[in-house]
């Protein structure tokens, strides 16, 4: 446990996103106890100073708050309700933060099943890829008590950008709000990426078309920021897979499902990255979807 002011944070999950949220809070200050499959991701951060957990559970006990960073639900469940999970190792009252893209599912099943124990879950999803993550500068948006917002910031804020660490509601709409995002952005990619090939194809100028896109009631943050990596890197983010994207949406169209809101719109986009990562393989970028685009007009779009 911490000696110090500051608590000890038990981090397990250190892939694109995970690895660079421990060397923030490594930064900060925060004694740190981490652990992931893959016992390579952790040689930097023990260099500086993080102790590696042979199990989840060890890392759970080791620390006063503990953090999961993890692709999937699935992945999710194993590291908290498995075998050497959190759960075997967390203190009564202890604290679970889930930052992973996912569901509430799993918490909702351990806040059942451990109601004796009074633990503490909350969800803390990010936006801001792998590059956010890496210099701390990410969007948390948090599902929980608004006690455990107030305690638990000073942590948020070693990773993310203290203006756009947000209380979105209780258990559970951290999830929601975060899938709602990516959901908006991945159908911000496809309609640009149709707009650019069509009007392209038809003989203007990418440049022009798009200053005139930005011109216009037809602008989006989107058109004028992000897809200027492809424009002009040909750059598809590969620090987040097209695999992770497609289970976002696919749990993105479950929630619509589960609230009875038709979702035809995201049903389409999902099928879209669905195909991007059949042509271009999971670990493709989640950009990847624009570049069917261009196959199909056998250009790549470039400023
Ligand atoms: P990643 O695949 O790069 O990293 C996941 C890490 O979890 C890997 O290091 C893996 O070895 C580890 N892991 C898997 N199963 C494990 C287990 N049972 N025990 C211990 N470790 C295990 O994924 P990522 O890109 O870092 O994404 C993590 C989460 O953040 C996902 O839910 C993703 O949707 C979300 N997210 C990613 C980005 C991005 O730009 N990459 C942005 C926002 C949110």
């Amino acid at each position: 446990m911490a000696t110090a002011s500051r608590p000890t944070v038990g981090f397990i999950g250190l892939g694109n996103m995970g690895s660079g949220m421990t060397r923030n809070l490594l930064k900060a200050g925060f004694p740190l106890v981490v652990t992931d499959i893959r016992r390579e991701s952790a040689d930097e951060l023990i260099a500086g100073g993080a102790r590696w957990a042979d199990s989840a559970a060890e890392a759970a006990a080791g620390s006063d708050l503990v953090i999961t960073m993890l692709p999937t639900p699935r992945h999710v469940d194993e590291v908290v309700r498995g075998s050497g999970g959190i759960l075997e190792g967390i203190a009564d009252g202890g604290t679970w933060i889930d930052m992973s893209t996912s569901v509430p599912e799993v918490a909702n099943r351990v806040r059942e099943d451990e109601a004796r124990r009074g633990l503490h879950i909350v969800d803390a999803p990010v936006s801001g890829m792998s590059v956010g993550a890496a210099n701390g500068m990410l969007q948390i948006f948090v599902g929980g008590e608004a006690d455990d917002f107030a305690r638990l910031r000073p942590v948020f804020e070693a990773m993310g950008d203290p203006e756009k660490i947000l209380h979105v509601g209780g258990h559970g709409a951290g999830y929601a709000v975060k899938l709602m995002i990516n959901q908006l952005w991945f159908s911000h990619l496809v309609a640009t990426a149709e707009v650019l090939a069509i009007g392209t194809k038809a003989g203007v100028d990418l440049g022009v078309l798009r200053d005139s896109l930005i011109a216009s009631p037809a602008n989006s943050l989107f058109v004028e920021r992000d897809v200027l990596s492809i424009l002009n890197d040909g750059d598809y983010d590969e620090g987040f897979a097209v695999a992770l994207a497609c289970k976002d949406l696919g749990l993105s169209i479950d929630l619509a499902r589960s609230v009875g809101v038709p979702a035809e719109l995201s049903g389409l986009v999902e099928q879209i990255y669905r195909r991007a990562r059949a042509t271009y393989g999971d670990r493709a970028g989640e950009m990847t979807p624009f570049k069917l685009y261009e196959d199909v007009i056998g250009t790549e779009l470039r400023l």
